[in-house]
């Protein structure tokens, strides 16, 4: 492997509802791994600035496309903290939690989401065992530690080691769009710096998890700030723009 990750290009995804999906996930270990796109402008942030009623009726439409396959789906209002909400069994429908940033499950059929606009979704799974983790990993999360936690927890629960675990780091800002200011290099490095300096936060989670023992580890090529027609980025639109949202299951039918 190299430093930064083999890279893997998330590709369209079919049905209605836009999205591009993780094939080699799906082909590989029957997973079910994507992200949705702005196309029909898309937008499913629940605490951002579009319409309820339009949000909500794109979540409908989401949660409905994956039919049997996923009964269930979980999402969280994010609060850019490292805290991991654990599923032993499926809620039931739609379900909004408050104050997550990771989700983990090893039961079929229900589907874990997060919603993103620049922040990293990372995409963890076990998949002998169907366990599956995804994490929203913005500077903070990552620098406070959610990727170790989101290891962590899938060695506890699932009883894998590091190196039995596969991880993709998804559609999110690359490291040229992202200027960022020395308190941010700092907590994400521990390195002082002069001034604003770009950050490729992708990069810097492919080598925490290089050093917490993940050996299979892709990265995304795409930018959600550099193709403003594909996808919702906060830091292009200056905050005004709505939300994707990553997902990840291992399908109950
Ligand atoms: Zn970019």
């Amino acid at each position: 492997m190299s430093r930064g990750g083999r890279e893997l290009a998330e590709t369209p995804g079919p049905g209605p509802v836009p999205h591009l999906q993780v094939g080699e996930w799906q082909d590989a270990y029957g997973l079910t791994a994507g992200i949705t796109t702005r196309d029909r402008e898309f937008d499913l942030g629940l605490f951002g600035p579009g319409r309820a009623a339009s949000v909500l009726a794109h979540w409908s439409e989401f949660h409905q496309s994956f039919g049997s396959r996923f009964p269930d789906v979980v999402v969280s209002r994010q609060v850019h903290g490292t805290a991991i909400q654990f599923y032993e069994t499926s809620p039931g429908g739609w379900q909004v939690t408050e104050g997550f940033d990771g989700h983990s499950t090893s039961t079929p059929g229900l589907l874990l989401a997060i919603t993103v606009a620049d922040c990293v979704p990372v995409y963890l799974a076990h998949p002998s065992s169907g366990a599956v983790c995804l994490l929203h990993a913005g500077w903070r999360g990552t620098a406070a530690g959610i990727l170790e936690a989101g290891v962590s927890r899938m060695e506890e629960l699932a009883g894998v080691a590091p190196d039995d675990i596969v991880m993709h780091c998804g559609v999110s800002i690359c490291g040229s769009c992202y200027e960022v200011g020395p308190e941010v290099v700092r907590a994400l490095t521990g390195r002082q710096s002069e001034g604003p300096e770009t950050v490729d936060l992708r990069g810097e989670l492919a080598s925490r998890a290089d050093r917490v023992g993940i050996r299979d580890i892709t990265v995304s090529p795409w930018c959600s700030a550099h193709d403003a027609d594909r996808f919702f980025s906060h830091r292009r639109s200056g905050g005004t723009d709505g939300r994707m949202v990553a997902f990840l299951g291992l399908p109950g039918s």
